[in-house]
């Protein structure tokens, strides 16, 4: 059976506070099921969400607009449009983050913040765009963040994970100074805070919204979705498997009571909710 995630999400929107979050999208790309959950058997994952016939699961690319009063703010830049013809195969990109932005009711020169949780390829794409064979910052106008760790492991390109740092979505924008580093916890605007959450890498850092006594947090790929919310259903791609664990337990004992709203980057359906405990390491979409 062929399965049909292909169309994109009608425009949402929900406040927090004095912000307003807009999920935008770069549409879906596939990925290997076998990849997305490790070590968990597929006749356990596969009740959570159907493979086709190659095995694959349509993965979404959730970016989050926020607009604080004062600046608006992009959470990740999805897959992007610079993949080559191999990957773009593997992958089927859908590159539609532009349309979704123009969608939202800005446009590229208002972004004047970019956060990137880390630099795999299918979060930092959009940061920058071909054109006449020069890259240049899609964002003109904004300040780009990340860890300076983070940068760092990419740029040694590894044999583990080389495969996932195509160095056109940042060192252009290191070389041009519109990329600033972090070194640990962070604010980068009132309300806008991230934190270092290690386990998918050693430097991935959460995003944290804060605004009228409310919290949100874009947790990225410590917990991309809601079908990866138990304890143990760890990505085969985490470098440090158990510490994602340590770092969702360290996650959930502050979201969970403080029902922060969790923004999922790579749900299909579910862009964000608030989550509850099951008992035994188990986790629920809450009610
Ligand atoms: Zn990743």
């Amino acid at each position: 059976m062929k399965l049909d995630f292909r169309n994109s999400m009608p425009v949402q929107r929900t406040t927090l506070g004095d912000f307003e979050l807009t999920v935008l999208s770069d549409g879906n790309y596939w990925a290997d099921g076998g990849t997305m959950f490790g070590v968990v058997p597929k006749v356990l994952w596969s009740k959570r969400i159907e493979a086709d016939e190659r095995n694959r699961i349509p993965v979404g690319l959730n970016s989050i607009l926020v607009r604080t009063g004062e600046h608006n703010v992009l959470i990740e830049t999805g897959i992007g449009p610079k993949l080559d013809d191999r990957m773009r195969r593997v992958f089927e990109p859908q590159e539609k983050l532009m349309r979704s932005i123009e969608q939202a009711g800005v446009s590229p020169d208002e972004i004047d913040i970019v956060i990137n949780t880390h630099l795999h390829f299918d979060h930092c794409g959009w940061n920058t765009v071909l054109e006449k064979g020069r890259v240049r910052a899609t964002f003109p106008r904004a300040r780009y963040y990340v860890q300076e760790g983070e940068l760092h492991h990419a740029r040694l390109q590894l044999e583990r994970d080389r495969v996932s740092y195509l160095t056109d979505n940042y060192d252009p924008l290191v070389e041009s100074g519109q990329m600033h580093l972090l070194r640990g916890p962070s604010e980068v605007v009132p309300g806008v805070s991230v934190e270092v959450f290690p386990g998918h890498t050693k430097h991935m850092q959460a995003v944290i919204l804060k605004s009228g006594g409310k919290t949100a947090c874009y947790i990225s790929d410590l917990i991309p979705d809601t079908a990866h919310l138990d304890l143990t259903w760890v990505l085969s791609f985490d470098l440090f498997p158990l510490e994602t664990i340590e770092n969702r337990k360290r996650f959930y004992q502050r979201a969970v009571p403080q029902q922060w709203l969790v923004l999922f980057t790579h749900d299909v359906t579910i862009p964000w909710a608030r989550v509850q405990s099951a008992g035994e390491g188990k986790y629920l979409v809450a009610s």
